[in-house]
């Protein structure tokens, strides 16, 4: 079993503290490390063989599109982006996921281009650190953020 549909079996039993919403192609969760306030993810709600975007049908694809979309939008004014980066892997998990990063200036500190980059510039195990993960009560206050924002776009 992959990593994501683990943490979308723990949505559907009510054990996952980090589900947001549920939408018709996916669900909203909010990232593990917040070192880049507010990174949320849009988990697709199917395994299957998919691992391109562009090997979904052309609704599906629309659908699942327009919704990450949304949810990109309900991220950045929940969480006071000064831009959205955009990433769809899957080199490790080949199950389709966005995440969805509110950047802001200096949040890479001096890395990149003095400063400048994509979050991937910033060292993996400061993202990951375990001191940038949510406590409990953090996390209720981003999950009712981001569900108010999503409740004004859905
Ligand atoms: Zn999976």
């Amino acid at each position: 079993m992959c990593l994501i549909c683990d943490r979308i079996e723990m949505i559907r039993n009510g054990t996952n503290p980090y589900f947001v919403r549920e939408l018709e192609t996916g669900y909203v969760v909010i990232g593990d490390n917040q070192h880049f306030y507010g990174y949320s993810l849009f988990l697709y709600k199917h395994h299957g063989q998919i691992r391109e975007l562009f090997e979904l049908d052309r609704e599906e694809k629309m659908k699942f599109l327009k919704e990450m979309s949304l949810v990109a939008e309900a991220t950045s004014k929940a969480f006071g982006a000064e831009k959205m980066n955009y990433e769809l892997l899957g080199m490790g998990d080949a199950h389709l996921h966005w995440h969805l990063y509110p950047r802001r200036k200096g949040d890479i500190e001096n890395y990149g281009n003095n400063g400048v980059g994509p979050v991937w510039c910033y060292p993996f195990e400061k993202i990951y650190s375990d001191d940038n993960r949510p406590s409990s009560e953090e996390l209720e206050a981003m999950k009712a953020k981001l569900s108010a924002e999503l409740d004004k776009l859905i």
